[in-house]
């Protein structure tokens, strides 16, 4: 294809980067799917663009109707964006601890922002349950409707990642891929991969990186659903079995400290041009571990979620580093590294 009809078609067929440290480490061959090469910079771009071409096909979103979603942000840009170029408006839910910049990028849009306090799933105040009454007011309202995208919930998210991120994974690997691992927002990438490159081979190794203060380790090790500490990486850590969840073929469960994962994002940065937001630091964090389990010589393949530029008050800011216990690389503190 010698050029693309429109941001859509620019959505996924992302490459596979060799991530050359992490392999050196391992023995094995660890590659990143660049998701954050997405037109909206993050693997989310296409749950957002399965979600709305399966409310279409199933004649739930009409023209200039308007899509409702909860989201840590990324699931909001892709669907303001894919809703720009496919004619529909956005309102988007999201907890006012998310970073400045995903806010302004929404905004820059177009999207209708609702900021919500960041309080649990059991609350009536949580984004996700604030977004679908949400959805059910405007529907009534809306003179072309309203849909609720509904992402943790919705197994359209993850039938995106059967259909796409699967294949493709397999494709490029020439299916010489032994493991699979990422972390969990919603579920829809490691349960849509995950079932999708069962599909072409039962022994392939799919793997759960989880973030502190999430509860699918716990979950997926012992059977119970419990969670302790916290992170500050954004868009990922569960605390329940989402619909995305049901029957994900998970063999194997690693819980990644911040203290592990986030130095990986910075070396990254430093040592390899990568620029990428803290839960890509988790997932190479597991795919080192799960190549450690494997042993050396086998293909480990992980996702890089998003850019890191969406973090650079975060993340990338040595004051909040030191407020969350964290350490700050050096290179981070100089402002004129060359000529010093
Ligand atoms: N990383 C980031 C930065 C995200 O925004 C998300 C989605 N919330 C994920 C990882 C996890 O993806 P999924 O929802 O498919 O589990």
């Amino acid at each position: 294809m010698a050029s693309r009809d429109g941001v859509i078609e620019a959505i996924g067929n992302t490459p596979l980067i060799k991530l050359k440290r992490a392999s050196e480490q391992t023995g094995c061959t660890i590659l990143g799917k660049a998701e954050f090469m997405n037109p909206g910079q993050s693997v989310k771009d296409r749950a957002a663009l399965a979600i709305i071409r399966d409310a279409e096909a199933k004649g739930l979103l009409r023209p200039g109707g308007v899509i409702v979603e909860g989201t840590a942000g990324n699931t909001g840009i892709g669907i303001a964006l894919v809703g720009n170029a496919l004619g529909y408006r956005s309102v988007i839910v999201i907890p006012e601890t998310q970073s400045q910049e995903k806010k302004d990028m929404l905004r820059l849009a177009g999207a209708t922002l609702v900021e919500v306090p960041a309080v649990g799933y059991i609350n009536p105040n949580n984004y996700v349950k604030v977004s679908g009454r949400l959805a059910a007011e405007l529907a009534k309202t809306e003179p072309n409707g309203a849909i609720w995208a509904n992402q943790f919930d919705n197994i359209a998210n993850r039938q995106g990642h059967i259909e796409t991120t699967g294949p493709e994974i397999w494709a490029q690997t020439e299916g010489q891929v032994d493991g699979f691992i990422c972390a969990v927002g919603t579920g829809g990438t490691l349960a849509g991969t995950g079932i999708a490159l069962k599909r072409f081979n039962p022994k392939i190794t799919i793997g759960l990186a989880d973030p502190m203060g999430a509860a699918l380790h716990s979950f997926y090790t012992t059977g119970e659903l419990k969670s302790e500490g916290s992170s500050i990486t954004e868009g990922i850590g569960q605390g329940r079995i989402t619909a995305n969840l049901v029957d994900a073929p998970i063999d194997v469960s690693f819980q990644i400290p911040d203290s592990e994962a986030i130095p990986i994002v910075f070396d990254l940065l430093e040592h390899e041009g990568l620029c990428l937001g803290g839960s890509s630091g988790v997932n190479v964090a597991g795919a080192i571990r799960l190549a450690r389990q494997l042993g050396p010589g086998h293909t480990i393949v992980t996702i890089l979620c998003d850019y890191g530029t969406r973090y650079q008050s975060k993340l990338f800011n040595p004051e909040f580093l030191r407020s969350k216990g964290l350490p700050v690389p050096g290179w981070l503190e100089r402002d004129a590294g060359v000529l010093k």
